[in-house]
């Protein structure tokens, strides 16, 4: 559902002014901790933003694409561990059970996780499958009472430490291979047979958590099964795809804030008696910034547009999460040049925003795997012409 222009303005102008007046001075704290404080987590919940993307009758805000652009754009004007704490819930977690679930699962799921009662993860990454996800070996046996039995590994998961609810995509068709005979499963925390290790240790994005999963002859009901068995891939790309735009939204947040650290530094920072914002290589590097920002905001908010006018944008999306997130690396990097020193240095921001910035490239699909899909689009259209 479209909101009208003066509604969406007034929701992104209360994000904004949330990423001012909350988040920014609590990005340091969190860093240093590695944990969002409770009451930020609450002020998240209460401005809707673990359901942003769900239908209003579960309760969530119902975005679309162009609106959850620019909501998430706003957003990522903070430290990007925020939107990584309430990511899944959006992206892969919730529109998982939202396009393959059962009214009945739904019913019992959606609400709470748009209400941010319950955290989700996504886990389709394991030990030795990462870009090759097809290659997956965490089994789902199914038995003769038509429960689920699974087993195997996952690796890296976003919100698996501290998950209540986990999506697992795991093969269902021994006799299969490749992207069919695969299938989704819902797992609750605390179910037998399930370990969620402890947080991995990250280079950046400090606050939200990754961790692997184990699964040893876990047990799960027949109704766990998430969307028709053995299609569980098709479904995990249609997400994927979503997901790609969102994060290319995400980079392209942090990058304009990055551009504004990177500004205001050279206008105040003097060298040789002026401020460094007057020498044109500092300016080269700021005015390469701004239009690589500019042209990725451009990118995303049309692909947004055509999501939104029912087109598939399997093609786009992967060139929207390519260009954001490459040219929000080059900006961090920039960014850090600019500050010389001080950029380098751990209490500074951008040293921090660079870190968080570079899992950008390769989480969601690696950059090289962006390109291989792109150039498969390309190829697949020209032989249809
Ligand atoms: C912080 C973080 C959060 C994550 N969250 C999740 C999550 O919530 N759920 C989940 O399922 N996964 C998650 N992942 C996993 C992530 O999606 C994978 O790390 C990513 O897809 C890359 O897989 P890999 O690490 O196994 O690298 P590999 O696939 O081993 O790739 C290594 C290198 O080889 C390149 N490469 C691989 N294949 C090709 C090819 N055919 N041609 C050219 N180059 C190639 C890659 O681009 C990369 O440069 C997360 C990872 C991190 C680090």
């Amino acid at each position: 559902m479209a909101l009208d222009a003066q509604t969406l303005k007034d929701f992104t102008d209360s994000i904004a002014r949330f990423v001012r007046e909350r988040l920014i001075p609590v990005e340091a704290q969190v860093a240093a901790e590695d944990r969002i404080p409770e009451d930020v987590i609450e002020d998240m919940r209460k401005l809707g933003l673990f359901g942003m993307t769900l239908p209003g009758k579960y309760g969530g805000l119902e975005l679309n694409a162009s609106e959850e652009v620019k909501v998430v754009m706003e957003l990522c004007y903070a430290a990007p561990a925020f939107r990584g704490y309430v990511g899944a819930n959006n992206s892969l977690g919730g529109r998982a059970v939202l396009w393959g679930g059962t009214e009945e699962q739904r019913e019992r799921y959606l609400p709470r996780i748009a209400s941010g009662e319950l955290l989700t993860a996504f886990a389709l990454t394991e030990p030795g499958t990462g870009s090759d996800a097809v290659a997956l070996k965490t089994r789902a046996e199914r038995r003769a009472d038509g429960c689920w039995v699974l087993n195997g590994g996952k690796r890296y998961i976003t919100g698996a430490p501290e998950a209540d609810l986990i999506t697992v995509v795991a093969r269902s068709d021994p006799a299969s291979s490749g992207g069919k005979g695969v299938s989704l499963f819902l797992v609750e925390r605390g179910t037998a047979g399930m370990v969620q290790a402890k947080a991995d240790r990250k280079m950046g994005q400090q606050g939200t958590h990754t961790g692997d999963l184990y699964f040893d002859n876990c047990v799960l009901p027949p109704d766990a099964l998430l969307g028709e068995e053995g299609n569980g891939f098709q479904l995990t790309m249609r997400t994927i795809d979503r997901g790609r735009i969102h994060i290319g939204a995400a980079s392209t947040g942090l990058a304009r804030r990055l551009i504004d650290e990177s500004l205001n530094y050279a206008l105040e920072r003097k060298q040789f008696g002026q401020p460094i914002a007057e020498f044109q290589l500092i300016q080269a590097m700021l005015a390469d910034s701004c239009a690589e920002h500019l042209a990725a905001r451009a990118l995303l908010l049309e692909t947004a547009a055509r999501c939104d006018a029912g087109e598939n944008i399997s093609m786009e999306a992967s060139c929207c999460k390519m260009v954001a997130s490459e040219m929000c690396s080059r900006v961090a990097d920039r960014a850090v040049q600019i500050h010389g020193g001080a950029g380098y240095m751990q209490d500074s921001a951008v040293e921090r925003l660079y870190r968080d910035s570079r899992i950008f490239r390769i989480f969601e699909g690696t950059t090289q795997i962006q390109q291989i899909t792109i150039a498969k689009h390309m190829i697949r259209r020209a032989a249809a012409n």
